[in-house]
């Protein structure tokens, strides 16, 4: 399994590569950018490019950005909807330039509408950020922690994204914390027994690309998005040696968006990777 973190690139490519390294990772994910507004610019192809070149050279792969919070699919609003899919675009844009395999994103919210609705027009959103997707580029609809309007807060909700756009470039990312968060019990090997065969059945185990490994102090369905440390947390040491248990996982990639600075960088990879190596992984 490919292991990593999500790492800050406010300081330059340059320098998230060495943290990187020092947090030991084999993956990476990134911000691309945190904009205010839904305006956006071209790719920097330099500077991607020897972000690029030094991944390759520290055996960091594969990458993924994660696009801005701004982003809400799901909208009703017009303004909204362009903008997200402009944000959307550009992140796919520059995945290609820089030989990023992943794009995460989030859904959004229905707000007040119809979630049928609201399903139906988020769709076409994502039909046509597909259109022009690069060949080796994915996009992976991460789960939410599903509260009240919430858009992707459940398995059989990603695999209808997933089986009404039948895009072979459409994937699933699925964030512990925010399954837990959603209800699914996911802190013994029963419990994630289930979630796995659930994700099997209506997504498909061979779209689910990326895993987001993260503890929670949030109880089993609060549906608040609060990350916390590997083993420390409600989905515990019991959670993450159930996920290592499964073979299935093996060629997936798991990023971790836990908290804190880099002591607690390194000691939550230093923890998630002793567990995936104790349950047989390479890691
Ligand atoms: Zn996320
Ligand atoms: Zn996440």
């Amino acid at each position: 399994m490919r292991i990593g973190a999500h790492v800050r690139v406010s300081a330059g490519y340059a320098a998230a590569i060495d943290y990187a390294k020092r947090l030991k990772c084999s993956a990476i994910q990134i911000f691309s950018s945190n904009p205010r507004s839904y305006r956006t610019s071209p790719p920097n192809r330099p500077a991607l490019e020897s972000f690029k070149a030094a991944r390759r050279e520290a055996g960091i792969d594969p990458c993924a950005i994660h696009t801005p919070y701004l982003i809400n699919l799901a909208s009703d609003d017009p303004k909204i909807m362009a903008g997200s899919l402009g944000l959307l675009k550009a992140d796919l844009a520059s995945a290609e330039a820089g030989g990023i395999r992943y794009v995460n994103t989030h859904l959004g919210s229905y707000g007040k509408r119809d979630r049928n609705e609201g399903f139906v027009s988020a769709c076409r959103l994502l039909e046509e950020a597909l259109e022009g997707i690069g060949p080796d580029v994915y996009l992976v609809l991460e789960n939410s922690a599903g509260a009240g309007s919430l858009c992707g807060g459940t398995l059989e909700e990603l695999g209808r994204f997933i089986k009404s756009l039948d895009h072979p470039h459409l994937g699933v990312c699925l964030d512990t914390a925010h399954a837990w968060a959603a209800g699914y019990e996911i802190n013994s090997q029963p419990g994630v027994d289930r979630f796995l065969y659930e994700a099997a059945e209506t997504i498909g185990l061979d779209r689910v690309h990326m895993f987001h490994f993260n503890d929670t102090e949030v109880p089993l369905g609060g549906n608040r998005d609060r990350h916390h440390h590997i083993g420390e947390g409600n989905i515990g040491f019991e959670g993450f040696r159930a996920l290592a248990m499964r073979p299935e996982l093996r060629d997936k990639t798991a990023i971790l968006e836990t908290p804190g600075e880099e002591a607690d960088d390194l000691r939550n990879m230093e923890t998630i990777r002793a567990i995936f190596k104790g349950a047989g992984h390479a890691v």
